[in-house]
């Protein structure tokens, strides 16, 4: 079995390719996860995409490119 952090990857993986994508939280199981982009002060090429569930509220922060979604 793959531990949580594994699988908040695995989510992270699927939202930054697909951001409306269905991914069951890693956390509790039951709820999704949703994206939410927040542009990152003083780092213009930068944003912070945070995954939160819709059900137990945990969440993740990826920093990722602004403008190339393939980092
Ligand atoms: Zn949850």
């Amino acid at each position: 079995m793959k531990d949580k952090t594994h699988k908040w990857i695995d989510a992270a993986n699927i939202l930054r390719h697909n951001i409306n994508a269905k991914v069951i939280c890693p956390e509790c199981g039951i709820g999704n996860l949703t994206v939410k982009d927040e542009l990152i002060k003083n780092w213009p090429s930068k944003i912070d995409r945070y995954i939160i569930c819709n059900y137990c509220g945990k969440y993740n922060i990826l920093t990722m490119n602004k403008n190339n979604d393939s980092n």
